[in-house]
């Protein structure tokens, strides 16, 4: 409970406008820890290091809800020279991609925006032998962002597209054992958006306990997990979990954020696991940044401490 109103606190006062400006002048250096640049070039250049450590990457060029569609497409444009750039680089094009950021929502010719510029970068990812995860975002996107995940999924292959399911909502265990059918290549996280009660659990021993049975039921039905988390102790139960049914390795992966844990990161990808860092970049790092202090105390020291020190 105590967490849930940390997180509703911190979240509340990021949205303000005032607070914004501050963070944003002032905050570019404390967001490095969290993001890995502005340009493409700095998130290549992030991969190619944690590499170097057997982790790989997951692109996510910074980006939220747009208004208009040509704003959309200008951000799937964005996202499609990622893919080139990554490719040209010789670096895997996984990238992870918000679909509120490239037209969910606006119909351009009868046609969700969405759905037409998922299609142009799902199908880039293809060609590249790439993949792309579907973020998800706040509750009243869910529907729409698993019903074109699935329209994308049924056209590209699963091994090219997947998307994210959220412990935290009550609807998940239904909306899991509904894509069953395509054998998809999902992420579990948590869920990081301030949602009301009547969707999202309140205490975090629901929330890990209904993570738990998420990740244990796609594991059992025989399909490829990205277990999203820095739990040490969801971590290690997974492990257990696997080595009990027999699950190979190479049948799920740990994800965690770049910056976050890393020690954890290095340590897995150590002992074997297959381990990959969502690496954001971009220049509208603001509400990325602002989630992730809202997820733990001590990162509003460190924000609050770097401030000070000018
Ligand atoms: C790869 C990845 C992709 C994600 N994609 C989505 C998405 O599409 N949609 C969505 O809603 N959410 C997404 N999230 C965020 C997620 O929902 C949680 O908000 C976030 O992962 C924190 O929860 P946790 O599982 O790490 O567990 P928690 O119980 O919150 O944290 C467990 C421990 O991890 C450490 N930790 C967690 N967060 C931080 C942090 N920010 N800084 C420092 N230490 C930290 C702390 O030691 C903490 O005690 C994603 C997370 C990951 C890792």
């Amino acid at each position: 409970m105590i967490d849930q109103i940390y997180r509703k606190a911190v979240l509340t006062v990021s949205g303000q406008k005032f607070v914004e400006n501050i963070v944003r002048k002032q905050g570019w250096g404390l967001a490095q820890r969290f993001v890995a640049g502005e340009e493409v070039e700095g998130a290549i250049a992030a991969v190619k290091e944690l590499d170097a450590e057997g982790i790989q990457g997951n692109l996510d060029l910074l980006g939220e809800f747009v208004a208009s569609p040509e704003k959309a497409n200008e951000f799937a444009e964005k996202v499609l020279h990622l893919l080139d750039a990554a490719h040209a680089a010789g670096v895997m094009p996984y990238a992870s991609v918000k679909l509120s950021a490239v037209g969910q929502g606006q119909t351009v010719d009868g046609q969700d925006l969405g759905l037409t510029n998922g299609r142009r970068i799902v199908g880039k990812a293809r060609e590249y032998g790439g993949f792309i995860c579907l973020d998800m975002e706040d509750h009243p996107r869910v529907d729409q962002t698993l019903s074109q995940f699935r329209t994308l999924a049924e056209e590209f292959g699963t091994q090219h597209v997947g998307t994210v399911l959220q412990s935290y909502l009550y609807r998940t265990e239904a909306d899991r054992d509904s894509l069953d059918d395509l054998s998809p290549n999902l992420r579990i996280v948590k869920g990081a958006y301030l949602e009301p009660e009547s969707v999202a659990m309140p205490d975090k021993a629901d929330v890990d306990a209904s993570y738990r049975k998420l990740v244990y039921a796609h594991m059992k039905a025989g399909n490829y997990v990205n277990i999203g988390t820095h739990d040490e102790s969801i971590i290690e139960d997974v492990k257990h979990f696997a080595l009990a049914h027999g699950i190979e390795k190479d049948a799920y992966e740990f994800q965690m954020l770049y910056g976050v844990r890393r020690d954890l990161q290095k340590e897995l990808a150590a002992a074997g696991y297959r381990v990959r860092a969502y690496i954001p970049y971009g220049r509208d790092w603001y509400p990325y940044f602002s989630r992730r202090i809202a997820e733990r105390p001590a990162n509003v020291m460190f924000i609050l401490k770097g401030m000070l020190k000018g």
